[in-house]
């Protein structure tokens, strides 16, 4: 079932959003080379604590940590570990909080030192492919509306769009319907409503989409070990297109 938030739900959910948020801007100067992914989720534990909220992730479906960091070839559910990021690198951390009961959700991929140049790319169009989807948001729209507009520009840039996981409806649950597909037919699926709160998150590939699961029964890496890259917002629609809540 698809819900609409109320105003009073919408405030919660722009303050969990906002704590997401800085949450990002925090833990970003600490991602450098020489740091664990363990080390990165407990200073972002800690801070999420710090705002009067609680992280999403930890404890959802037995998910042990408070973030997802996925590095390089891992697309998403990455376990935190004393693995030390290396220069080089690019690292995703999904962050979500809880506040009041209602949630935020963002990722985004993060680069190591000095990377290659088509890990830049990656980069660069997977971000560009998440506002691109975000740009077809508006009461009367279709959710399979945003899956084109991301599949078509992603497949644009040759990039590969992992289809097996998507986004999703945000609210006193951090995965409500409806999913959101990376990939789709123009006015298809459910049709978009002011107050809806959705969250939009391009995975893309620089080699093939295909993806399998590590041994932890969590972590998805993509088949032929081609890096991954991961963006995404909570947004809420509204009478003129979208409010992104995952921001300033
Ligand atoms: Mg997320
Ligand atoms: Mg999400």
């Amino acid at each position: 079932m698809i819900t609409i938030k109320s105003e009073r739900e919408i405030a919660l959910l722009k303050k969990a959003g906002n704590i997401v948020y800085k949450t990002h801007q925090y833990i970003k100067p600490f991602i450098k080379e020489g740091i664990t992914t363990k080390e990165l989720d407990s200073l972002a534990e800690k801070y999420i604590l710090s705002q009067g909220a609680t992280p999403s992730f930890k404890g959802y479906e037995g998910f042990p940590t408070a973030l997802c960091i996925s590095v390089n070839d891992e697309v998403v559910h990455g376990f935190p570990s004393e693995r030390k990021l290396k220069n080089g690198d690019i690292v995703t951390l999904d962050i979500g909080a809880c506040y009041k009961g209602y949630h935020g959700d963002s990722a985004w991929t993060y680069q190591v030192g000095d990377i290659a140049k088509e890990l830049k790319h990656l980069m660069e169009y997977t971000e560009k492919s998440l506002f691109i989807g975000l740009e077809q948001i508006k009461p009367g729209a279709h959710i399979g509306d945003i899956g084109h507009a991301i599949e078509t520009y992603a497949k644009s840039y040759n990039l590969g769009v992992v289809q097996e996981l998507c986004g999703h409806g945000v609210g006193t649950d951090v995965h409500e319907d409806p999913e959101v597909p990376n990939y789709g037919k123009p006015g298809t699926g459910p049709k978009l409503k002011v107050g809806m709160v959705l969250a939009i998150e391009p995975m893309l590939t620089l080699g093939s989409p295909e993806i399998m699961i590590e041994d932890n029964n969590w972590t998805i890496v993509t088949e032929d070990h081609s890096p991954s890259a991961h963006y995404e917002h909570t947004v809420v629609v509204t009478q003129d297109g979208y409010e992104i809540l995952t921001g300033e």
